[in-house]
């Protein structure tokens, strides 16, 4: 590989707003067979709403306001602002704990709150009826987090975050060229189902805790060269993992400095753009 002919694909790249570290990363993009995608801010647009909420509005708002007051997940964002709407003023919590993975605990007027997935629950069991309109909200493609208060489970949200416009494109064209798509998520399987079927993607790995994200990683890279794309903190071990990692412009820092291509539009389209590019250039190599 010459650098010059390097230089010419990473220039022309970067006017297209593809930045690409350095020459070994574009040769290894030339060789990735299989492309590993984060959900939430990757595939979907990293800008949850809350659509539904079961139980009564104005409690279940109060105590999971108060619950996520304090936390930096995009989901408490989303219900801080729904609760803002509703005109709900979030109530001061003590003992908070971020539970990686699964949600927030804390105590609400000096009771044990919480709010998150299924992990959570411990000893609580959801009745029949939630259960049911917990899993027909995951099918339409919806996050749904279960509110506890005072030992008993007080209501559900359910939270949208719909595909970016050229998700469905870019897996498309990836497909077309032969690659295996992936999408490594900490949500639910049944709503990382629904939006892999959105979007067209084939393989589907959820409920993963953070940490583990660059194991599954390394199992794909047993099979075949693996790229992953995310944006998130908890996706730079396997950024970094990754033959190549490529990460979102809009992404957290540490994403990007993980990535050995950024992507400044946030497009999907881009990550099939990167692909092109590193075959083209080494084709003119050879
Ligand atoms: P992702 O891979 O989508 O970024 P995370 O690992 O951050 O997922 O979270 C996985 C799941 O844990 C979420 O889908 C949600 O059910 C639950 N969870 C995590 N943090 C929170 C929170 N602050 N409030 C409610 N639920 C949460
Ligand atoms: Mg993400």
């Amino acid at each position: 590989a010459t650098p010059t002919a390097l230089m010419v694909g990473t220039g022309r790249s970067a006017k297209m707003g593809i930045l690409i570290k350095n020459g070994e990363v574009l040769e290894a993009a030339n060789s990735i067979k299989t492309v590993v995608f984060d959900k939430t801010g990757t595939i979907t647009e990293g800008k949850p709403q809350v659509t539904d909420i079961i139980g009564d509005e104005k409690t279940v708002l109060a105590i999971a306001s108060s619950l996520e007051n304090d936390s930096e997940h995009p989901l408490a964002a989303a219900i801080l602002t729904k609760a803002k709407q509703a005109q709900i003023i979030p109530g001061a919590v003590e003992n908070f704990k971020a539970v990686e993975g699964q949600g927030v605990q804390a105590s609400v007027n000096g009771k044990p709150a919480f709010i998150g997935n299924d992990k959570l629950l411990a000893d609580h069991e959801l009745s029949s009826e939630m259960a049911a309109q917990m899993q027909q909200l995951q099918s339409e493609a919806k996050t749904v987090v279960i509110v506890g208060y005072a030992d008993e489970i007080i209501g559900l949200i359910a939270i949208q975050d719909a595909p970016k416009a050229s998700s469905a494109q870019a897996i498309a064209a990836l497909k077309k060229r032969g690659l295996q798509t992936v999408m490594l998520t900490g949500d639910n399987q049944r709503v990382a189902r629904a939006i892999a079927d959105q979007v067209g993607i084939d393989k589907v790995i959820a409920d993963v805790l953070p940490g583990d994200k660059a194991d599954h990683v390394k199992q794909l890279q047993q099979v075949a060269p693996v790229a992953f794309v995310g944006d998130g903190i908890n996706d730079a071990p396997a950024l970094t993992t990754a033959d190549v990692g490529i990460a979102m412009g809009s992404g957290t820092d540490i994403a990007i400095e993980s990535g050995g291509i950024v992507l400044v539009k946030n497009d999907l389209l881009d990550v099939v753009r990167a692909l092109e590019l590193s075959q083209q250039t080494f084709k003119r190599i050879k």
